[in-house]
């Protein structure tokens, strides 16, 4: 009989063994086709722990792991079993206290992130019974400790033991290898943000400083401060932040900073980055542009006043009297001289709004006399196209601090917008209405419309869409919208456009109301 015992226990021993195989080819298998730039330390032991109870019989799994210094220390635990809490904090306070003795120096629980899965009960405490710990190495450092505990009477066999440790080294090796792979993508990364001309700074989710690239550093002379306040930055993730930060030392430039908070699908911040770019050159060559407008249109309206005037003496029979052709062609003369005046007086207004130069009589006014009014100057071409006019206002309008020369401005070239790209036929309404505290203004044509990606162009200065033959007829400036957004924001308003493609468009304004 002895040597039925002795197979008994072989066939005992070679089914552990094999068990023992498959699951270490298993767990390689799963940690080889995981292994990834996301998969981290505690991702490898979680996939090692989640499949461990399938070979040694615990009730609980715990791993401590702290890669380095500046890096957040992680405890998975699985509860296989349910144990008392006080069985759990025993447990942590054991593998916390085990980890630092193994690294010399104190691991403050505050400092550690949990990830727990399974119940603790809330009865009296249980006793462990048997319980090892396996430290985790990598390259001679202590970074880890692996430990598995059990209320029950079992004694871990050496098999068990030695199956941890074979796994603990397999871990080592993957994380090693793992260092290597994000340390090579690293140095690349590095290698290509330092090869940019443009600057770059990057702050992780806890806002340490990871990336300040040679040419920021240059740019910004090691001042992070100047790129503004980063909690701005993080409330409104996915959101760029624009900022010109203008410098005088160690020469006077301007750098062009774009933030943006970076975050996971879930919602959870990675990080913050910073792109940054000298615009010194194009800064001066739009200063050089606006200031070249301005002169010319200033210098341009001096003999426009006199052609005007003399063509206007012409027409009255100042200088005698004129037959029919030579009328025709003072009336050209004319309406060209309008067309002229319209485009200077566009061009000074479009500099001194980019100049900041623009003034506002500001006075407490009601809209609706001000879109009534413009309404009443265009009843005729309205009537002449067979275009229907109409507004309706909000009950209980609030009125407004603006200036009304200037809204009435805005008014008027909004609808003749609306008159110019709306055929025979079709409808304009005007919409007044009050929405959280401001007062919008809606402008509905049913016009030719305008494609998506040109509504926010239109609102850049000689910008035109190019509707195709419509254009000649109704070539205007291309400096009207940028005018009225000037106007509105000036005013503390937005303006904005919606429009679908042959179906017209509406455009918007909103201004503060004044509090009564
Ligand atoms: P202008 O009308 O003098 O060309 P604007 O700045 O007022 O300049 O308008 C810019 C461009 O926006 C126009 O040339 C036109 O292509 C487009 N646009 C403006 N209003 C409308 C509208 N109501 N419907 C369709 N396109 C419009």
């Amino acid at each position: 009989m002895p040597e039925l015992e002795e197979l008994k226990e072989e066939n005992k021993r070679l089914t552990q063994e094999l068990k023992q195989k498959v699951f270490e080819s298993s767990i390689l298998y799963d940690i080889s086709h995981n292994i990834s730039y996301t998969l981290g330390y505690d991702d490898l032991l979680r996939l090692m722990m989640d499949s461990l109870h399938k070979i040694v019989d615990y009730d609980v799994c715990t791993s401590l792991i702290l890669p380095d210094e500046n890096k957040e220390a992680k405890m998975l635990m699985r509860l296989a079993h349910p144990v008392s809490q006080a069985t759990v904090d025993e447990i942590q306070t054991k593998v916390i206290d085990a980890l630092a003795a193994l690294r010399g120096s104190k691991i403050p629980r505050q400092d550690i992130a949990f990830d727990i899965k399974g119940e603790a009960r809330n009865d009296s405490p249980d006793r462990i019974k048997s319980s090892f710990d396996v430290p985790l190495f990598v390259r001679n450092r202590p970074v880890g400790i692996l430990n598995v505990s059990s209320i029950k009477d079992i004694e871990y066999s050496d098999g068990d033991t030695k199956l941890l440790y074979t796994l603990a080294s397999q871990a080592q090796l993957a994380i090693e290898r793992l260092q290597a792979v994000l340390l090579a993508e690293k140095s690349k990364m590095r290698a290509m943000v330092e090869g940019m001309s443009e600057g770059v700074v990057m702050f992780d989710e806890k806002d340490q400083l990871i990336i300040f690239s040679a040419a920021a550093k240059e740019m910004l002379g090691y001042d992070l401060l100047l790129l503004g306040n980063l909690q701005e930055v993080k409330k409104k993730p996915r959101n760029m932040h624009k900022l010109d930060i203008p410098l005088e030392k160690p020469y006077p430039r301007v750098i062009h900073s774009e933030g943006i908070c970076i975050e996971e699908e879930e919602g959870r911040s990675l990080g913050t980055i910073f792109l940054l770019r000298d615009v010194t050159k194009e800064c001066e060559i739009d200063q050089m542009k606006s200031d070249f407008v301005s002169i010319v249109s200033h210098e341009l309206r001096t003999p426009l006043a006199a052609m005007k005037g003399a063509v206007d003496n012409l027409m009255d029979g100042v200088c005698g009297e004129l037959n029919n052709t030579q009328k025709e062609c003072i009336i050209l003369t004319q309406r060209n001289i309008n067309r002229l005046s319209r485009l200077i007086s566009d061009l000074l207004d479009i500099s001194r709004i980019e100049a900041g130069k623009i003034q506002l009589n500001k006075q407490a006014a009601a809209i609706s006399p001000i879109i009534e009014e413009v309404l009443y100057f265009f009843k005729d071409v309205a009537l002449h196209k067979n275009v229907k006019l109409s507004a309706v206002f909000d009950e209980g309008l609030h009125r407004v601090d603006i200036d009304p020369d200037k809204i009435t401005q805005v008014v008027t070239n909004l609808l003749s917008n609306a008159m110019k790209f709306t055929p025979k036929g079709g409808e304009i309404s005007i919409k007044v209405s009050i929405a959280d505290g401001y007062l919008k203004v809606s402008i509905k044509d049913t016009g030719i419309g305008i494609p998506h990606q040109d509504l926010d162009r239109v609102f850049n200065k000689f910008y035109q869409v190019d509707h195709g033959d419509i254009n000649i007829q109704r070539k205007g400036t291309g400096l009207g919208l940028p005018i009225c957004r000037g106007i509105i924001e000036k005013h503390g308003g937005r303006a904005w456009v919606e429009s679908e493609l042959g179906r017209g468009s509406t455009f918007s304004f909103t201004l503060p109301v004044i509090k009564e």
